[in-house]
């Protein structure tokens, strides 16, 4: 590198900066800044000049005018091989940057302030950070664009070895206009929303409870990993992240054995993980494609884990398994017990001895992934996803808090206390069954399930089938209301004593007599819990 070299610095977020600026200091760079970048790096005793001695032209209106001068974006701009560019660089006085460090304003974090007014939100819309980020990717045959602090050592790694080559470059600059088109969504969906929330129009603007839903949708998502297929192996997959996903996601879930994650092993880590999320005790959950076929909640975790598995341990042979406590030793035995196969865990900790029993003991020892995953109500309550031909379905989750203050009892019979205790149960568990869903459970514990039927009544019988005798004296939940009187006969003759369900058929009154006459309690939620 024989001629002088210049770096053009102007950053938000400071993070890194200072050792990645005297690297490009001791490779021989002239740093350019803006005014607070300057301070930071004069601070960190790195010889600056101000931008405003190059353009000699001050920064005005509060920083809203920086960098936005011929002599900054021609020295990004222009290509010095080119003569004419060459010509206009020699006469203007302009000295090229070979890279250019700029982070922009932080609007996202601005808008999320609960308190943010508009003006303050305005202000932090960046003008001249991503003029200087698109005119640097887009002369990125000359210019390196560096916008993000994870890229500081690989960047400077290159330019030490002398490898910052056209394609890098060409790969910063597809991050750098990744980032500007963010940012720019950030800002439209914003406008967006305060336009709508000021105009006072029809009852749905008014109606603060009304969602808000934008009129177009970009999501931004990052390539976290190629998978080896998808469902089947002759399916290509991959799995994407959200840049904002919250800790909670099984997106920043650890993975702390094991072989490589499938994307089946996703699809059900994340179901295991969102059932047992659900239980304020101890609770275990065994998936099977994506439908619980074991889960309890117990006292203690390993018993919790012991029920769930004791639910259906034909099924539970290559199963998921999600445990809302850390993992300990007595839960790692039974995990372990011998003739159980577990491809993968996830649970929020493992205590030092568990994860030495989990990765020694069985004959699985190496395989057997371990995520260890945030357990917190954070990121509750955001939105589904399902893509069909042509577009995008979009919806809250199904995460709303459990209540029964609106439960109603519909038969002449009251549950008793013991039956109530397992309907709370079975109606937690029960939405996270595919539809059509039914539920037994009795002592805390998943009896048996009818899942994915196309029949209600078909679930019923399932369900009775797995339960077998231990349906004596059981409950059921049932995730949409009974169309008709078959399907509580069938429960019936299977043992149940209980039932909960959403009501609100127009056959709800032959159903009730049907309970009426078996002498089973029955309790209407009014809400239903489809999954398809
Ligand atoms: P500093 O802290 O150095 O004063 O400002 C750095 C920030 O200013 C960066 O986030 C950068 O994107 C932004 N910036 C640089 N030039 C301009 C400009 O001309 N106008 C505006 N509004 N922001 C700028």
């Amino acid at each position: 590198m024989a001629a002088p070299q210049r770096a053009l610095v102007s950053v938000s977020n400071k993070d890194g900066l200072d050792t990645f600026v005297k690297g490009l200091v001791d490779l021989g760079f002239e740093i350019l800044s803006t005014g607070g970048t300057r301070k930071y790096l004069e601070a960190a005793g790195i010889p600056v000049i101000d931008v405003t001695t190059y353009t000699e032209f001050p920064e005005i209106m509060d920083g809203r005018v920086k960098t936005l001068h011929p002599k900054v974006h021609g020295a990004i701009l222009g290509r010095p091989t080119l003569p004419s560019d060459a010509e206009a660089i020699a006469e203007h006085g302009i000295v090229p940057f070979q890279v250019v460090v700029c982070n922009l304003y932080p609007f996202e974090q601005t808008i999320a302030k609960p308190d943010v007014t508009i003006p303050e939100a305005i202000e932090q819309i960046d003008i001249g950070g991503p003029s200087m980020v698109r005119s640097a990717a887009k002369n990125h045959a000359h210019v390196a664009i560096v916008t993000s602090p994870g890229q500081y050592s690989d960047v400077l790694s290159r330019m030490r070895d002398d490898c910052m080559d056209e394609l890098f470059r060409r790969k910063l600059a597809a991050a750098a206009f990744e980032t500007t088109a963010t940012y720019d969504r950030a800002i439209a969906n914003y406008m967006a929303k305060i336009t709508a929330d000021e105009t006072p129009s029809s009852d749905a603007a008014t109606d603060p409870t009304e969602a808000h839903w934008d009129e177009s949708l970009t999501l931004s998502l990052r390539l976290k990993n190629t998978l080896r297929y998808g469902e089947n192996p002759h399916q290509r997959a991959a799995f994407y992240v959200e840049p904002n996903a919250p800790a909670t996601s099984i997106a920043h879930a650890e993975q702390l054995n094991g072989k490589e994650l499938s994307y089946n092993n996703l699809m059900d880590l994340d179901a295991a993980k969102t059932i047992v999320g659900d239980f304020d005790q101890p609770a275990a959950c065994v998936i099977k494609h994506n439908n619980p076929c074991g889960c309890a909640q117990a006292e203690s975790l390993a018993d919790a884990y012991e029920n769930a598995h004791a639910g259906d341990p034909v099924s539970a042979f290559g199963s998921i398994v999600g445990l809302n406590r850390t993992v300990d030793v007595a839960t790692a035995e039974c995990l372990c017990e011998p003739g159980r196969f577990i491809e993968a865990i996830v649970a929020p900790d493992y205590e030092p001895a568990a994860l030495e029993i989990l990765t020694t003991k069985p004959k699985w020892k190496n395989n057997v992934r371990l995520m260890k995953s945030v357990f917190s109500d954070e990121g509750k309550g955001a939105l589904e996803y399902r893509r069909v031909s042509g577009g995008l379905l979009v919806q809250d989750r199904d995460d709303l808090p459990q209540s029964d203050s609106d439960w109603k009892v519909v038969t002449a019979r009251k549950p008793t206390d013991a039956e109530l205790s397992d309907l709370r149960f079975a109606w937690k568990v029960c939405r996270h069954v595919k539809s059509n869903a039914i539920v037994f459970a009795k002592g805390g514990m998943l009896l048996g399930a009818g899942a994915g039927q196309m029949s209600r009544l078909d679930s019923c019988f399932i369900a009775g089938m797995k339960a077998g005798e231990r349906s004596a004296n059981a409950v059921v939940a049932s995730d949409a209301f009974f169309p008709f009187r078959d399907g509580i006969d069938e429960v019936q003759t299977a043992g149940i004593r209980a039932v909960i369900q959403p009501g609100g058929s127009r056959n709800d009154p032959e159903v009730i007599a049907a309970c009426n006459e078996h002498d089973m309690a029955m309790v209407f939620t009014g809400r239903r819990h489809f999954r398809h």
